[in-house]
């Protein structure tokens, strides 16, 4: 292995990532779900909402040092902008307050990040049109560190590769711009300055990518069920929430199918509680394979599943029961079939409501199934579809 090698095992370890999947959610938010760009548009505004009051108060708060060691013409150009940047942060943490959303995160966050780079250069014109000595020199200087005060700052949030290069390279180019030298005795001083910026910054770009990774690794375990690897109960009431609100909002399709597996408790009695989870677990595989990437798989229960199918109507349903009746659910250990009932609702069709009386009606139509013999379904129309082999039959 050489040294490069090395390096990236490392680094990729400290990162937490061990697939290439992990590694792509790093690099933009494409691959992100629904509630984790939720979840992470929220962190970022309460953030900026922390950051700007806090800034909102010191900057304006520190005219009082410029009062009491700088020229009096030049306090008052600077108490300007001090108070014009104050203004600014006081509207971005108002703004912070909205419900979270990713655009509007984002936006936030670019605009606190520009008002002290634009307070630095503005002041920084002003204050070189000053021959400043001795004490004012060491207040005036203190405004050179503004910027890097505000690449420390990215470290707060947890950000995708592309987002952080999108926030870094203008403050680097601001940097870059502000510390160009007049003479060739500063040239030493300039190239320790960005030096040090690109330092601050690679130490924030690693903080913001583990702070993406713990949130997405939090986030999976919490979503995903341990033994068979679908949504979990709660992970699923939200897709279910979100998914009927789409639905709504485009008057579109949305069907749901909910599964029970048929006797599966015999399983258990017969030959143990391990051969029942690898049973669940190879059924719910066979399912998730049946449908399509957009569609999800939720353990609802034990021995349940729900799918959610967006924009599916009822034919288009049945298409995937049958699908999943062909290929099967897998054996029981004594080479017996592994069958389902289930219950299908449509939110067009049955005119629902909400995703609560979705699942209700489902499982409703999932009980009729169970009563009406097992191994088939019960959709819209309340005609059976009969896993193959199955007699049509009317027993309990
Ligand atoms: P029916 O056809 O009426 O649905 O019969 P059933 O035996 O499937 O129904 P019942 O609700 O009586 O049994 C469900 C069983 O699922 C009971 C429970 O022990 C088992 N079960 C629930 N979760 C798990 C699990 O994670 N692993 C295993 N092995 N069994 C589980
Ligand atoms: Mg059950
Ligand atoms: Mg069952």
């Amino acid at each position: 292995m050489n040294y490069l090698e090395k390096m990236y095992i490392t680094l990729s370890e400290s990162l937490g990532i061990y697939t290439v999947d992990q590694l792509y959610e790093l690099f933009t938010k494409r691959h992100h779900s629904m509630p984790i760009t939720r979840h992470r548009a929220a962190i970022m505004q309460s953030r900026v909402f922390f950051f700007c009051v806090v800034f909102a108060v010191i900057v304006p708060t520190w005219s009082v040092v410029d009062l009491l060691f700088l020229p009096g013409d030049l306090w008052s150009e600077l108490l300007s902008i001090r108070l014009l940047s104050a203004a600014a942060f006081a509207l971005l943490a108002w703004q912070s307050r909205k419900e979270p959303d990713l655009k509007r995160a984002r936006l936030l966050l670019a605009g606190m990040l520009a008002v002290t780079p634009l307070f630095y250069v503005v002041s920084d014109h002003w204050i070189n049109a000053y021959e400043l000595n001795g004490t004012e020199l060491v207040v005036a200087e203190l405004y050179a560190l503004l910027p890097f005060v505000m690449v420390a700052g990215l470290t707060l949030f947890p950000l995708t590769l592309v987002e952080f290069l999108a926030y870094a390279i203008p403050m680097l180019l601001v940097a870059v711009f502000t510390a160009i030298p007049e003479t060739n005795s500063e040239i030493p001083q300039a190239v320790s300055t960005i030096w040090l910026f690109i330092l601050i910054l690679g130490v924030a770009l690693f903080s913001s990518l583990s702070q993406l990774r713990y949130m997405l690794s939090q986030a999976s375990h919490a979503s995903y069920d341990v033994l068979t690897g679908m949504l979990t109960r709660r992970a699923g009431i939200e897709m279910l929430d979100l998914q009927f609100r789409l639905a709504m909002m485009s008057e579109g399709s949305l069907s749901i199918l909910y599964f029970d597996l048929d006797n599966f408790k015999a399983v258990n009695d017969t030959y143990g509680h391990e051969a029942g989870d690898a049973v669940l677990k190879f059924a719910s595989e066979q399912i998730c394979m049946a449908v399509r990437k957009g569609d999800s798989v939720i353990r609802w229960g034990g021995e349940e599943f729900i799918v959610i199918l967006p924009t599916a109507d009822p034919d288009e349903a049945n298409d995937v029961i049958t699908r999943i009746m062909r290929v099967g659910l897998g054996s029981r250990p004594d080479g017996a079939p592994v069958t389902a009932s289930i219950g299908v609702a449509e939110a067009q069709a049955d005119a629902i409501n909400d995703w609560k009386s979705m699942v209700e009606l489902a499982d409703h139509r999932m009980y009729t199934a169970k009563t009406n013999g097992r191994a088939r379904s019960i959709g819209v129309s309340g005609e059976p579809l009969l896993w193959l082999g199955e007699e049509e039959t009317e027993l309990v």
